[in-house]
């Protein structure tokens, strides 16, 4: 309304009588209009269209139907073929009277008809009217298309249920579900039937529900619509609006229920990704950190109720920004999803889905770093993790193809070997919750990567003395070598069949003034980081052949003296040179001493590895693999080196009796041994059992608790002697049992 008051409306008036133009031009202006004339049809559609063009749109015409050239009909038809001429109020004038041209008036789409001649005030009047009320109508249809627009876009159907009649009227507003055809009639049966099979009873109760209990209040349940088409499904919400009792007399049934259904694939598909960004790494399809510590969690307190251990491995693909930037991101990309592939591939099916909790076990923290946790419901839970660290190791030792195409566009794949480094963190030892496990398997993985890479690392505290504290222990470890802080024990190994000492293994130890023992597994590996283990060793294998000798020169019957060889002593390019001086220097029998190795040692450069085990062995030594089992490497690939002695690793024996897997290895372990010539040393025996298993499968030599725990070098001699006079002692346990590794070892009497 104010509208109108504010602008004078418009009035094209087309008459080719000057005189009725005239007077519409003088009548009208004093009622209030503006007014343009035109003579004939061709001149007012020119007026029209130039008003609509400047932007003073005509507000109403007045059209005389009897005119030379075009009449007022063929007018009428233009102008509503124009943009602005659909809606705008038209008025027919005719000097004919009758209800014939009134018809072909409305016929052709005007307004209203008057006849001539004209009254002016009253015709003003009606002007005002028409004007008011195809604003009105024009409104309304806006309205009407707004609604249709939002109910597009909103994927809304609207739908009727004839209560008696029982059934569903849709009508359809988009083309989203065919299923529902406008007008279409479906009883409650056929909705079911183009309903997803696993949403069928619930709709069928929900339509039950809403059609025969009827209730006022609304109501809604989702499914999924079969698109008999694309055999997709389409999700649904369907809601029942109100109860429609507008046709009936006041307290009778209802006769209709009125509701809507609404297409929600797209919002459902919506939220599925972003559950699935929130969650997982798009990438790889593992989860991401975020989710990753939540399953963490979770695992962490299951585990702690069942009281079984967990490894964590933070795994990273060794030079992967190199692969990045040699051959572009894509191609890092693919490597990555090959990658995960790989780990998780063949790794899950013999771990993971082993423990039946796929994969949430595993997730990418971003880079190219994935993370994986296991449950190690296992005797030995750090040798279960290692073997599946190796696993890890060696899926990725083939050549990983990647598709080039678009790179170089001869779709040749580019061959590239990834190796990875992998820190382990155990749960409950290394952490009790996630954020202290995750922080310490990522310690190790820096470890591992620092310490040359393609290797994993179980965390130990000592690496996480970072810093200042990290620099004062290797001070102290340096100032321990210097003040002879550092000594060597002497663990007896006995022959099995005789009971008597066949050798001692040299084990080293480090008496701290303020720390108190230190174990050598935690500051061997500090000693190998900082290089402090050259020295160290070089200390460790003159004192070992000092005490040989020693022992030699007093008339001890001959043993052997057995010396563990880190992998960095091993390596170094003179280590025979190296051990021929220290042989020289110290005058022993080098036929009286053994080093051991672990396989991981031997594994490394076989050429190498070789040629300096010939060599070692050429000066007089005996060979031995260490911890046995624990390494990955097969029998028939020791073969190739000349080894005297294996080890079997205690974790073994720990077991022998009581788990029938490790029973059978060490059984295989010990005939494949003999099968190759080698002898066989248990380690870690603690008990008669083991004791009498290993006898009955003929294993050569026992080394452990159950006879001595390592003892100072000074009680070497007594504990020979008692072994050698009375061989009847071959059964009889150590005095002080199978306890603490350090906790009944004697302090020193004196140190040699
Ligand atoms: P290893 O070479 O496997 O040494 C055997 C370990 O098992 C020793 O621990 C020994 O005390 C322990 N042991 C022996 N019998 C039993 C038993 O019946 N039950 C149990 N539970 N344990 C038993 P230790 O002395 O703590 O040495 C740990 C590791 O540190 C050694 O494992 C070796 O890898 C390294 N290590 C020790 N001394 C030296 C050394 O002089 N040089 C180098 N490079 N490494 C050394
Ligand atoms: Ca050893
Ligand atoms: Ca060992």
């Amino acid at each position: 309304m104010a509208e109108i008051i504010t602008k004078t409306p418009l009035v094209l008036a087309v008459d080719d009588d000057v005189i009725t133009r005239q007077l519409a031009q003088d009548m009208l202006t004093d009622q209030g209009f503006e007014i343009i004339t035109a003579a004939d049809g061709d001149s007012a559609l020119a007026l029209f269209k130039r008003a609509s063009a400047e932007g003073r749109p005509v507000d109403v015409v007045l059209l005389d139907v009897e005119m030379p050239g075009k009449d007022g009909y063929e007018v009428c038809k233009l102008i509503r073929r124009l943009a602005d001429g659909r809606n705008v109020p038209i008025i027919m004038i005719s000097g004919r009277e009758g209800a014939d041209a009134a018809k072909r008036a409305y016929d052709v789409a005007a307004t209203d008809f008057s006849n001539k001649p004209t009254n002016w005030l009253v015709l003003a009047q009606r002007l005002h009217y028409v004007m008011r009320a195809s604003k009105a109508v024009n409104e309304l249809k806006r309205n009407h298309q707004r609604l249709a627009d939002a109910q597009n876009a909103a994927k809304l159907h609207y739908w009727e249920y004839d209560i008696e009649a029982g059934y569903f009227y849709f009508l359809r507003t988009t083309g989203s579900i065919d299923t529902f055809q406008k007008g279409q009639l479906q009883t409650v049966e056929e909705l079911i039937r183009h309903t997803h099979p696993a949403d069928r009873s619930r709709l069928e109760a929900f339509a039950k529900k809403i059609t025969r209990r009827i209730s006022p209040i609304s109501s809604s349940i989702e499914h999924r619509v079969l698109d008999p088409k694309d055999k997709e499904s389409f999700r649904v919400l369907l809601t029942q609006g109100h109860v429609d009792f507008s046709t009936q007399e006041f307290g009778s049934a209802p006769k209709r229920l009125i509701g809507i259904s609404q297409d929600i694939t797209d919002i459902r598909r919506t939220e599925d990704r972003i559950q699935r960004l929130a969650h997982f790494d798009e990438l790889t399809g593992l989860y991401n950190r975020y989710s990753f510590k939540e399953n963490l969690q979770t695992a962490l307190e299951l585990n702690q109720a069942a009281d079984n251990k967990l490894a964590i491995f933070h795994i990273g693909i060794d030079g992967f920004k190199r692969i990045n930037e040699s051959f572009g991101h894509h191609i890092g990309d693919s490597v990555l999803q090959e990658f995960v592939q790989r780990l998780s591939g063949d790794l899950l099916a013999n771990e993971i889905v082993d423990q039946g909790i796929g994969m949430k076990n595993m997730a990418r923290l971003g880079g190219d770093e994935c993370i994986l946790m296991l449950t190690c419901n296992r005797k030995n839970p750090k040798l279960y993790a290692s073997r599946v660290a190796e696993r890890i190791k060696e899926k990725l030792a083939t050549a990983f193809y990647i598709a080039a195409e678009r790179k170089a566009g001869n779709g040749e794949d580019l061959e590239i070997f990834v190796s990875a480094s992998i820190g382990i963190a155990m749960y409950p030892d290394d952490g009790q919750d996630e954020q202290t496990l995750l922080k310490n398997a990522d310690t190790a993985l820096h470890n591992a990567k620092d310490s040359g890479k393609n290797q994993y690392q179980f965390y130990n505290d000592l690496m996480s003395v970072t810093g200042k504290a990290h620099l004062e222990l290797e001070t102290e470890l340096r100032r321990a070598i210097e003040h002879n802080q550092l000594e060597l024990y002497y663990q007896p190994q006995v022959s099995a069949s005789s009971g008597e000492v066949t050798g001692v293994e040299a084990l080293v130890r480090w008496h701290h003034p303020q720390r108190g023992m230190v174990s050598p597994a935690e500051f061997i590996p500090l000693a190998e980081e900082s290089g402090l283990i050259l020295p160290m060793s070089d200390w460790i294998m003159t004192q070992a052949c000092q005490q040989a000798k020693a022992w030699s020169d007093d008339g001890l019957p001959p043993f052997m003296v057995s010396i563990n060889l880190s992998g960095i002593q091993f390596r170094q390019s003179n280590f025979e040179q190296i051990v021929e001086q220290i042989f020289i220097h110290t005058g022993v029998d080098p036929t009286r001493i053994g080093l051991e190795l672990t396989e991981s040692v031997v594994m490394g450069d076989a050429q190498n590895t070789i040629a300096t085990l010939n060599a070692l062995k050429e000066l007089g030594v005996k060979l031995s693999i260490d911890d046995f089992g624990t390494g990955y490497s097969s029998l028939s690939y020791l073969q190739k080196f000349p080894l005297d002695t294996l080890k079997v690793d205690r974790s073994f024996i720990k077991d022998i009796g009581e788990n029938s897997d490790d029973t059978a290895i060490t059984e295989a372990i010990i005939a494949m041994g003999h099968s190759l010539g080698l002898e066989i040393i248990a380690e870690g025996v603690e008990t008669q059992a083991q004791l009498d298993f290993l006898r009955a499968r003929s294993c050569e030599i026992i080394q452990g608790f159950f006879f001595s725990r390592p003892l100072p070098a000074s009680e070497i001699p007594a504990f020979v002697s008692a072994h050698r006079q009375h061989s009847s002692h071959l059964n009889t346990p150590a005095k002080n049992g199978a306890q603490d590794l350090f906790e009944n070892e004697n302090k020193p009497t004196s140190s040699a």
